[in-house]
């Protein structure tokens, strides 16, 4: 009978560590060996000698903490490819988070763990769609495990901004996003609508976007958002840092119209905490639904669930008799693309 996944992966102060394999998934400190599922600062962490993730990974985490500092050796594995360390089988399915975004799918002896990292299920034109792999034990993030979580569609969210754009033509319509991956993809999603203007990006965007576009995903024109441009402005679309909306920055613009695209819009207190006019539900995780929905279809029997509302979830999941487990790992959910 095959070891269950809990005595060849454990729960460690710096993460998730695999033991045969030696190596950590997402570690939150410096390490030996690490595979990174994504960019996003809370997972991708500087420091470590050797490093394993999707080529699309790996450039983002150079772009973001320069080249010495994103391991001292990078090895590329791109999707669907597998490898074998110390016995231990790994290869990378889509998560369809970010680009680059991939679930860790390992298996020793034949046992198989995913870690899932951050996922989401909906349309997104920047990255591969998530792809489900069969396996003993899901690992997953609980950010929105509430029922109260069900995103709306994102070309409905795309829809009430345009309609608020028509209504106010004079206006700038600036949305709060996170640099790395929410930013590309509402530009996408803007495109799709058939926005083909000229988007103002504040310069804190630029990298990211220019390496997307590096990297094969087309984003249309993009223009430097600049108060002193604020007259060429008026009446266009802005994208910038959720800290930029409510900051002098942004209030220099023309009559602005803060927006903040986050699955927390759907909380309208946090929106009228954050001085946000026009909140959209545009989330790069998943919602109660997709959570649900994913935990099944992966037909594992137990579920890992690394932060976040965990007993929800767990509540949930045995009702449809897959047994939960809160790993409350530390440091998730920092920063970066709710
Ligand atoms: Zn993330």
């Amino acid at each position: 009978m095959p070891p269950h996944p809990e005595t060849w992966l454990r729960v460690t102060e710096a993460g998730l560590y695999c033991e045969p394999g030696g190596f950590f998934v997402d570690p939150t400190r410096p390490v030996d060996r690490a595979i990174i599922t994504h960019g996003h600062s809370d997972h991708a962490r500087p420091g470590h000698a050797h490093v394993l993730a999707t080529p699309e990974t790996l450039a983002i985490m150079r772009e973001r903490m320069g080249e010495d500092r994103a391991g001292t050796t990078q090895q590329a594995l791109g999707y669907g490819e597998a490898l074998t360390v110390n016995g231990v089988r790994v290869w990378l399915r889509p998560a369809g988070h970010v680009l680059g975004s991939a679930q860790v799918c390992l298996e020793w002896q034949g046992s198989r763990a995913v870690v899932s990292g951050d996922y989401k299920r909906r349309h997104d034109p920047t990255c591969p769609p998530f792809e489900p792999e069969r396996c003993d034990v899901f690992v997953t993030e609980a950010t929105f495990a509430l029922p109260v979580f069900r995103h709306p569609p994102a070309a409905q969210e795309i829809g009430r901004l345009l309609a608020s754009l028509a209504l106010f033509p004079d206006r700038t319509h600036v949305i709060g996003c996170y640099a790395l991956g929410k930013a590309q993809r509402l530009i996408a999603l803007l495109r799709e609508a058939g926005w083909d203007a000229p988007i103002p990006i504040h310069g804190a965007l630029q990298r990211l976007c220019t390496l997307y576009e590096t990297l094969g995903v087309p984003l249309g024109p993009l223009v430097p958002a600049t108060v002193a441009t604020k007259d060429k402005l008026a009446g266009t679309i802005v994208l910038a840092p959720p800290s930029a909306i409510a900051d002098r920055w942004a209030r220099r613009l023309n009559d602005p119209v803060p927006c903040l695209a986050s699955g927390w819009m759907r909380v309208r207190q946090r929106a009228k905490q954050g001085g946000v006019e026009l909140p959209m539900v545009i989330s790069d995780h998943a919602d109660w639904p997709e959570l649900l929905e994913t935990c099944t279809e992966v037909e594992a029997s137990e579920v890992w669930i690394t932060h976040g509302r965990e007993e929800a979830l767990i509540h949930a999941l045995g009702q449809q008799g897959i047994r939960g487990r809160a790993l409350h790992l530390v440091g998730r959910g920092e920063e970066d693309a709710e």
